[in-house]
């Protein structure tokens, strides 16, 4: 054997055992433990356990000693929600602490040792029954100032019926509405902005924008400015692109109409604030196909349709539902056109869903 030829032998079997001990490791260290699956907020023990010294401490040095330690509890804002953890900031400073049942993005909260303790009282939420379990309430924001629901002219058309069903749920929650008109770069003809009109006569704020050419940005910028405000909207009118229009550094998923992304990549999936450089909060929640109304009893919906008061006062019964009941006013004011027609057939629609 040549000295080069020893050299390769002393060579192979060095690999060959270097195999071998790769492989009682690995049988010795048992199966693999699979990952848990990540969640949007990225909850992974490793984080966990840097994040929580306390959490750190006990995996790494057995029991912790049962020390007294003085906490303080310090507030922040809820600006993310996973499963069992949320995001909390205060002092200039994003923290995941441990969640509580029934948070909500835009909660202020008292928390320590990175565990929420208690949420502050709201000043308003916008809420609506929980898709899995429509007995329970699902709160999509709290605090906030401006609902600004986005709708697009085309490419899902203009839905009136959905527009009223959020402003009532938006004067239940206390907030205000802004109706955010997205894609007017795709209007054919102006008139079929005219149903806007009925919005314009109930006061409501309207903003036509386009996230494609930037037109009417400035403006929602504008209207928007210094207040806390949450956006929704039903499942491809924009939403996400106008956010991205406001503040391109969000740089949030957008994804084409009726396509399923197979990459995993995700439109929003769960409600996030974002805080602007002009300390603006935007709060993006996920796109939805149907709103359903929360806590609205039937009478009270009445009153969300301001603009029947003051013919529904002079109908001939007190407690007119206006469904057809003789001498009702409100009835008769849509046929004369005095109250838009389509705000009637809305108000009838979501009463008769109130009552299954
Ligand atoms: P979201 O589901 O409401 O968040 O909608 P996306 O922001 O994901 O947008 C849905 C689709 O509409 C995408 O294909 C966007 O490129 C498109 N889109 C968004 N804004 C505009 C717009 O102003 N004009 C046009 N023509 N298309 C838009
Ligand atoms: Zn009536």
């Amino acid at each position: 054997m040549t000295r080069q030829e020893k050299r390769n032998q002393k060579d192979l079997t060095k690999l060959e055992r270097q195999r071998e001990l790769q492989k009682y490791r690995s049988a010795a260290a048992g199966p693999k433990a699979e990952r848990p699956p990540r969640s949007r907020l990225d909850t992974r023990t490793e984080d966990w356990d840097e994040m929580d010294p306390v959490v750190s401490e006990r995996k790494h040095k057995g029991p912790a000693p049962i020390t007294l330690v003085a906490t303080a509890t310090e507030e922040g804002l809820v600006t993310g929600i996973g499963p069992g953890v949320c995001r909390v900031y205060g002092k200039g400073v994003v923290s995941i602490c441990r969640s509580m049942p029934g948070l909500a993005v835009g909660d202020r909260v008292r928390f320590e040792l990175r565990c929420v303790r208690e949420i502050l009282p709201r000043r308003t939420t916008l809420s609506r029954p929980d898709p899995r379990n429509p007995k329970a309430k699902r709160v999509l924001a709290a605090n906030v100032d401006i609902v600004v629901n986005v709708v697009s002219v085309s490419s899902p058309p203009l839905r009136p019926g959905l527009i009223d069903r959020y402003l009532a749920a938006i004067q239940r929650g206390g907030a205000k509405p802004l109706l955010c008109v997205n894609k007017i770069d795709l209007v054919q003809d102006p008139r079929e902005l005219e149903v806007l009109n009925i919005y314009r006569d109930l006061g409501v704020p309207v903003v036509l924008c386009s996230a494609a050419t930037g037109a009417g940005i400035p403006e929602l910028i504008g209207a928007l400015a210094g207040l806390t405000c949450v956006f929704t909207g039903h499942s491809g009118v924009g939403k996400s692109s106008v956010l991205n229009a406001i503040c391109p550094s969000l740089a949030l998923a957008t994804r084409e109409v009726g396509t399923v992304d197979k990459r995993g990549k995700h439109t929003t999936t769960s409600s996030s604030l974002h805080i602007l450089a002009n300390e603006t909060k935007l709060i993006d929640t996920p796109g939805i196909r149907q709103f359903g109304l929360w806590e609205i009893g039937v009478d009270e919906l009445r009153g969300y349709f301001q603009e029947f008061g003051a013919f529904a006062l002079r109908c001939t019964y007190a407690d007119c539902t206006h469904m057809g009941e003789p001498g009702c006013q409100v009835q008769e004011a849509a046929r004369r056109g005095d109250i838009a027609p389509a705000r009637l057939a809305s108000y009838l629609r979501i009463r008769e869903t109130l009552l299954e």
